[in-house]
């Protein structure tokens, strides 16, 4: 945090709000960086993409994908097309090489518990419990028993996701493009999987109606700090664009 800008003779810069803390330097205070997790390559961009691309202006934010693609396609690829997602981003990226179409719940306890012990996050991401794809499915129930003491762990949603319930819904609009891009990344998948059109549906999709014609990204919750989620989005906060369903 910035110290207090005082002048030449030590007496309070008199500049108005020169002495103000910014958003961000209000976000910065006692909380620590957000970090999502995903199975393969492309997950927690298609997840969070969008909400991780505004959120790092002000706050360190990491992504970690557990395995490198390669029952989908030539790892090196992958793991390179996820590096320059990152980029596009900006937000900093871990890759661990746990087995694709094979990630075994205690390997994933015990890779999340030590990387949550190297950055003490103060909101993680992970994929949604209920989905077809076993590695997301192993990598949510192993997220969930190591992020008990995060103050914060939200679920993210993919095309494989089952019974999605919305809790938290974020209007990104301002980033779909950059969100856009970083997907463009994964040009090997765009042959395999078409992605995009999930993406482009269901980012539409949940705009409505608050946010019609917009973009939004929606997100269940397992745990919730309701301090440290709003100080992470502070700037949506200013500009009331979070909404929190009361359903649960
Ligand atoms: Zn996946």
């Amino acid at each position: 945090m910035n110290a207090l800008k005082t002048t030449s003779n030590g007496s309070l810069d008199p500049t108005p709000n020169a002495n103000h803390p910014t958003l961000e330097m209000l976000a910065a205070i006692g909380t620590g960086p957000i970090v999502v997790f995903g199975a393969h390559p492309d997950d927690g961009v298609l997840g969070v993409g969008g909400f991780a691309a505004q959120v790092v202006r002000w706050r360190r934010t990491v992504f970690v994908t557990a395995t490198r693609g390669e029952r989908g396609g030539d790892p090196r690829v992958r793991t390179a097309e996820d590096q320059e997602a990152a980029r596009v981003l900006g937000v900093e990226l871990i890759q661990w090489d746990l087995p694709d179409c094979g990630i075994v719940l205690q390997e994933a306890f015990d890779w999340i518990s030590a990387t949550l012990q190297s950055l003490h996050p103060s909101i993680g991401f992970v994929h949604w419990p209920e989905d077809s794809h076993q590695d997301h499915r192993m990598m949510s129930e192993a997220a969930r028993s190591a992020c008990r003491q995060v103050p914060t762990l939200l679920y993210y949603e993919g095309p494989t996701s089952e019974d999605f319930k919305p809790l938290l819904e974020i209007d990104i609009s301002a980033f779909w493009q950059q969100k856009h891009s970083a997907l463009m990344s994964y040009s090997s998948e765009m042959e395999r999987g078409r992605f995009m059109v999930w993406a482009d549906d269901k980012a539409r999709q949940r705009s409505w109606p608050r946010h019609k014609g917009g973009y939004c990204e929606t997100f269940g919750v397992h745990h919730v700090d309701l301090i440290a989620l709003s100080t992470a989005l502070a700037g949506h906060r200013a500009t009331n664009k979070v909404t929190v369903f009361a359903t649960a």
